[in-house]
C-alpha cells in the first residue's frame, strides 16, 4: 500500500540527523486520511487498510523501506539564536518520488521522543494536529505553496498541556524539510562540509535550474532564488490575510513553502498590526512586519552560506547583501501582483498600487471583513442593490464611497466585459478561509466528544474555496462578537 522510499536524508553523515524509532502508541485510530494526496504520491489505494494504515502513521510500525530520521537544526525564535532545536516530536520517514516525479518527504509529528526533545514528551495533541491539517489543507486548495497533510491518527493515549487532551499523530508531506534553521546548525559549528552538502541538496530538490553554475555562482544563486520565493510566498499570505505567528528561521522552509501551522490564523476585519499568537507579545510577527521578517530570516540565511561564496567573507558579504536588500524591491513587485488580481486587473498601469492601498485603508477604517470585502467586489459589478452587500461589510462607508469610482474608472482600461470581470474576481478572491471560530469549533467536537464530523464538513468546504458553500453551516460568515477567537496558541 505504501509507495517505495528512496532515503536521502538518512543517507546523509551521523552529523546531520540522528536515527530514531517512534514510540509505539496504546491503541493507533485513522481520523483522517488525504486520498488524492495519497494517489499523487503513488500508494496503492486499492490495497488500501485503514488498519495497517494507521499502525504505520502512529509509528507503531515502521513501513517497508522507510529509515526513520529527526533532523537536526538550530534557529532563531523570536529574534533570540537558539544553536540546538532539531525534530523534537518529528521523524522523517524517507522521501518519496510522486506520480509527477517530485522527490517528497514523509514525516510523522507527535510520535515520540527523538535525541532532540530536549524536556518535550515528543508528542501532539489532537487539536494542534487538526488545526495543521485544516490550514495546510486550506492553504493548498488557496493556491499557496506549502507542506500537506496526508493523515491524522489518534493514539488512544492523553497528552498533558493546559489540560489533558487526546492524543494525535500527523503525518505531514513537504518539498522538503530543509529549513534556514537547518543551515545555521551547521553555520554555527564552522562545518562547510554539512552546508555544501545541504545546500547542494536544496539545489537539487527545489532549484534545479541552477545545475549549470559553479562556484561562488551556484550559491548567490540559490540565495536569490530563495529570496523570491519568499517574496511570493509572503505576498501570497498576505493576500489572503494569512498571519504565519511564528516566523522563527526554524520555520522558515527552503524550498518555499509555508511551514509550521502552530498559531497561525487568518484576519477577519482588517487591521495590519493583528497578532493572534499568545507568545508573541510584541508583535513582531504581526500581519504587517511580515516582509520585513521574511527579510531578516533570509539574512541569516544568506549568513549560512557566506563561506560557500566566497573563500573572502568581506567579498562574500558585498555580494550577498545587494540580493537581500533586492527582497524589498521584490516583495512589494509580488504584492502588486497579488493585488492587481484582487481587484480584476489584468493589465499593469501606475497608480494600481495606491488604488490597492486606498481600498485597504476603507477596510480597516470600516473595521470591513478581509475576505468577504474582497469577495464582494464581484457584486458591485452586478448592480446596485449587490454594491450594498459590500458596503454593510463597512462600519463607516465615506472611505468605501470615495474608493468605488476610483476602481470603476480603473476598470474600465481593462479589455473585457462586467460578466468577465466579475468571474475573474471571484477566481482570485475565496469566499472561504479557514476562519478562527469555525476551526477552534471542529476542533473541539472532536477533542471533547470525539465527533469529526463539523472537521469534515469544514474541510470539505476549505478544499473548494473559491465556491460559495450552501450548506447547514455558513463558513463565509464571519464571527459575532461572542464567537471571535482572539488569542491562539502553539499547542506543543
Ligand atoms: P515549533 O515551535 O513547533 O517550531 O518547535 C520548536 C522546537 O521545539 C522544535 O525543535 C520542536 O521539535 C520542539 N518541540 C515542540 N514541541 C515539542 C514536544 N512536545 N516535544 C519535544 N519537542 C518539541
Ligand atoms: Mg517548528
Ligand atoms: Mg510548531
Amino acid at each position: 500500500m505504501f509507495p517505495t522510499f528512496t532515503l536521502r536524508y538518512a543517507r546523509f553523515p551521523d552529523r546531520l540527523r540522528a536515527e530514531c524509532l517512534p514510540t509505539p502508541v496504546e491503541h493507533p485510530r485513522l481520523v483522517a486520511f488525504n486520498r488524492p494526496l495519497a494517489a499523487e504520491l503513488g500508494f496503492d489505494l486499492e490495497a488500501f487498510e485503514a488498519d495497517h494504515a494507521a499502525e504505520v502513521l502512529a509509528g507503531n510500525a515502521v513501513p517497508e523501506g522507510a529509515d526513520p530520521v529527526a533532523m537536526a537544526y538550530a534557529g532563531h525564535q523570536f529574534g533570540t539564536f537558539v544553536p540546538q532545536l532539531g525534530d523534537g516530536r518529528a521523524l522523517l520517514l524517507g522521501e518519496v518520488i510522486d506520480r509527477q516525479g517530485r522527490v517528497r518527504d514523509l514525516q510523522l509529528k507527535g510520535s515520540g521522543r527523538t535525541p532532540f526533545s530536549r524536556g518535550g514528551d515528543g508528542r501532539a495533541p489532537l487539536g494542534p494536529v487538526l488545526r495543521e491539517y485544516l490550514i495546510s489543507e486550506a492553504m493548498h486548495a488557496l493556491g499557496i505553496p506549502t507542506t500537506r497533510a496526508l493523515a491524522a491518527v489518534t493514539t488512544g493515549e492523553r497528552v498533558f498541556r493546559r489540560i489533558p487532551e487526546p492524543g494525535a499523530v500527523l503525518t505531514r508531506v513537504a518539498a522538503s524539510h530543509l529549513r534556514v534553521g537547518t543551515f545555521q546548525y551547521f553555520a554555527a559549528r564552522r562545518d562547510t562540509e554539512a552546508l555544501r552538502l545541504l545546500a547542494e541538496e536544496a539545489i537539487e530538490r527545489h532549484y534545479p535550474a541552477l545545475a549549470g553554475h559553479e562556484g561562488g555562482e551556484r550559491y548567490l544563486g540559490l540565495l536569490e532564488a530563495v529570496v523570491g520565493r519568499q517574496a511570493e510566498l509572503v505576498a501570497r499570505w498576505m493576500g489572503v490575510g494569512f498571519i504565519h505567528g511564528v516566523m522563527n528561521t526554524d520555520n522558515t522552509a527552503i524550498s518555499g513553502e509555508t511551514i509550521d501551522y502552530g498559531p497561525c490564523a487568518f484576519m477577519d476585519a482588517f487591521d495590519p498590526r493583528t497578532v493572534f499568537s499568545s507568545i508573541d507579545e510584541r508583535g513582531r510577527y504581526a500581519y504587517v512586519n511580515q516582509p520585513v521578517i521574511a527579510q531578516w530570516n533570509l539574512a541569516r540565511f544568506a549568513e549560512t552560506l557566506l563561506g560557500l561564496i566566497d573563500d573572502d567573507t568581506e567579498r562574500a558579504i558585498e555580494q550577498a547583501t545587494p540580493l537581500i536588500e533586492g527582497f524589498t524591491e521584490r516583495f512589494e513587485a509580488e504584492w502588486r501582483g497579488v493585488m492587481r488580481a484582487k481587484l480584476g486587473l489584468a493589465v499593469e498601469a501606475p497608480g494600481d498600487g495606491a488604488l490597492a492601498q486606498g481600498l485597504l485603508d476603507a477596510m480597516q477604517a470600516g473595521r470591513a471583513d478581509f475576505t468577504l470585502a474582497f469577495r464582494r467586489l464581484a457584486d458591485v459589478l452586478e448592480g446596485p442593490e449587490d454594491e450594498a452587500r459590500l458596503a454593510e461589510l463597512f462600519d463607516d462607508r465615506e472611505a468605501l464611497d470615495a474608493w468605488l469610482p476610483r476602481w470603476r474608472e480603473r476598470l474600465s482600461r481593462e479589455s473585457v466585459d462586467a460578466t468577465g470581470l466579475a468571474r475573474r474576481l471571484r477566481a482570485a478572491n475565496p469566499a472561504v478561509i479557514p476562519r478562527n471560530h469555525r476551526v477552534e469549533q471542529a476542533l473541539a467536537a472532536a477533542a471533547e466528544h470525539d465527533d469529526f464530523g463539523p472537521f469534515e464538513a469544514l474541510l470539505a468546504a476549505l478544499t473548494r474555496p473559491f465556491e460559495e458553500p450552501a450548506g447547514e453551516v455558513d463558513y463565509m460568515r464571519p464571527p459575532r462578537d461572542g464567537e471571535k477567537v482572539l488569542r491562539t496558541f502553539c499547542g506543543t
